[in-house]
């Protein structure tokens, strides 16, 4: 007996899915196709983004400064492209708003862009509810098992939903941990 198949199987798709930042010109329009966002303290170390490593990161060590970066899987409905978009702080507040009011993001058009042409200028995203008739959309990316891929890191839990209230107290211990773990490598002579 054999078999006939209407797609391929996902193992003989070559290549992850694409990692896309806001464009310096023009804009990205698509459909997220996740339910809930999924972020991470981030260190733009060795000229990419690597996740921070909270108690075991030798890039707070170093004294890399500690980034946030909010993901998303999206689906563009004309090229059938799906793919991740990486978000700064301000643009995916903006989304874990949306998702609070809204309970998922899973459909919601988007258009992330930069305030300003520049490749470094703001990233802004504005969100849209979808019209009730539209296309199907696939099941998305995988968003933990992609960064955990990327990243080559496991991830405690699925989600973690910082309290804001909490949150800049948490930043402030590991930094202040941080320092003390640097000023120790230092007399160490360990840099
Ligand atoms: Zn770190």
């Amino acid at each position: 007996m054999t078999q006939l198949e209407s797609r391929p199987p996902r193992e003989h798709l070559l290549g992850a899915p694409r990692l896309i930042r806001a464009p310096e010109k023009g804009a990205i329009v698509g459909i997220i196709t996740s339910s809930h966002q999924r972020g991470s303290r981030t260190h733009h170390y060795q000229g990419r983004t690597e996740c921070c490593r909270w108690n075991d990161c030798k890039m707070c060590v170093a004294g890399v400064r500690r980034e946030y970066h909010g993901y998303l899987a999206v689906w563009d409905p004309k090229s059938l492209e799906q793919f991740v978009i990486e978000l700064t702080p301000a643009p995916s507040d903006l989304v874990a708003d949306w998702e609070e009011k809204w309970g998922t993001l899973r459909g919601c058009i988007f258009r992330l862009f930069r305030a300003t042409e520049k490749v470094n200028g703001r990233v802004r995203i504005q969100l849209k509810e979808r019209p009730a008739t539209g296309p199907r959309l696939p099941a998305a990316i995988d968003l933990k098992a992609y960064l955990e891929r990327l990243w080559g890191v496991v991830f405690e839990s699925e989600h973690r939903v910082p309290e804001r209230s909490g949150a800049v107290e948490v930043i402030m211990q590991s930094n202040e941990a941080a320092v003390a773990m640097r000023e120790k490598a230092l007399k160490n002579g360990d840099t």
